[in-house]
């Protein structure tokens, strides 16, 4: 084999995303102890630039191919000694599954499946499954309720309902098989190197360009905003020291609705309110998500670091830095 006996080897997938990609470079620049395989199909949403900072690193290594290939994982699995997966490899754009469902099946449900069939066969140590606080649904305005582990599973989009059936089948994978896995539900992220698809680099590039910012129905849906790097921490917790079959909500307790945080980032940008355009509402947008991460802070010994007013300030000058991702 390629490596040492006390290292261990990761197979992460999609890691050259917005998240996956933060989450190994963040983890190979903290450590010598780990291998990272990262598998990834470059799709519209995965560049590779995103991991430059460790294209030299001999604890990298890249191979290029879909997680739906189950005789390609299991050969990457076996020549690279892998000792547990993190599936971060998704489509992730709600907007483009109300387009098309289709990819979101092949993905994250099917792909998914793929990969627990490969932990399975090969008794890999551990598989953790990066979900989203979207399996839930949807909470009401104004109301103090969050989500908890125990909330309903009530996905409204066609991307929340393949996370939730990929959910399903990882739960079922340990109780049935006894695999050893863990699921991370988290709120929505922003930090450096996402797709502006997304509403804040969206929001960041078109501003810097003076351009009209749509925003969707009457602005006042709310999200829990967390940074990256905060996320990634708590993915790296659950996958070292998560109980096996247990799942957990990752949140920072930051509720913004979206033209409060647009009005934000014009403030923080300098840029006038004059660019807003309302625009017709996404076809059955959720209202509000807001995560309970109380499990994740007792048993994880986790805590949100990043304050938003900071993170929000180096995520703007990033964009406004970075030429390369669009
Ligand atoms: P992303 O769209 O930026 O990246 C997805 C990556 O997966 C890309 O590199 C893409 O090339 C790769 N990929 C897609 N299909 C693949 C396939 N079939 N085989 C191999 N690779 C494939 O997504 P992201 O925002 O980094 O999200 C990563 C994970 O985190 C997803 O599972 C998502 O559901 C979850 N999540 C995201 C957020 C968020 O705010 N972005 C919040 C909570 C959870």
């Amino acid at each position: 084999m390629f490596y040492s006996e006390n290292r261990s080897t990761i197979l992460v997938t999609g890691g050259c995303g917005f998240i996956g990609s933060n989450f190994i470079v963040k983890l190979l620049c903290q450590t010598n102890d780990v291998n990272i395989v990262n598998l990834d199909a470059l799709t519209y949403a995965g560049n590779e630039i995103n991991l430059h900072e460790v294209w030299e690193s001999p604890n990298y290594h890249f191979v290029h191919g879909r997680i739906e290939d189950t005789d390609l994982v299991k050969s990457v699995c076996i020549d690279f000694n892998v000792d547990g997966i993190i599936n971060f490899a998704a489509e992730s754009h709600v907007d483009r599954s109300i387009e098309d469902s289709k990819p979101f099946i092949d993905t994250n449900v099917i792909g998914t499946i793929s990969l627990l069939n490969v932990a399975k066969e090969l008794k890999l140590k551990k598989f953790l499954q990066v979900s989203t606080d979207e399996v839930y649904g949807s909470l009401e305005l104004n109301s103090n309720e969050k989500f908890t582990e125990e909330s309903q599973i009530s996905p409204n989009s066609p991307y929340s309902s393949a996370k939730s059936a990929a959910d399903g089948f990882v739960r079922s994978y340990h109780h049935t098989y006894g695999l050893p896995t863990i699921i991370t539900r988290c709120s929505n992220n922003y930090g450096p190197k996402q797709l502006p698809e997304k509403l804040i680099p969206l929001i960041v590039t078109r501003a810097n360009n003076d351009e009209s910012l749509p925003v969707y129905g009457d602005g006042l849906n709310v999200r829990d905003w967390i940074h990256v790097d905060d996320h990634c921490r708590a993915i790296w917790l659950a996958y070292q020291n998560g109980k096996n079959g247990e799942t957990y909500n990752i949140g920072a307790d930051n509720e913004w609705s979206n033209i409060q945080l647009i009005k934000k980032i014009l403030s923080i940008m300098g840029k006038s309110e004059d660019l807003i355009t309302y625009v017709g509402d996404r076809l059955g947008h959720d209202r509000r998500y807001a995560i309970d991460s109380t499990k994740a802070q007792k048993e994880l010994g986790w805590r949100p670091t990043i304050n938003f007013e900071d993170g929000l300030k180096s995520t703007i000058d990033w964009y406004k830095k970075a030429v390369y991702v669009f």
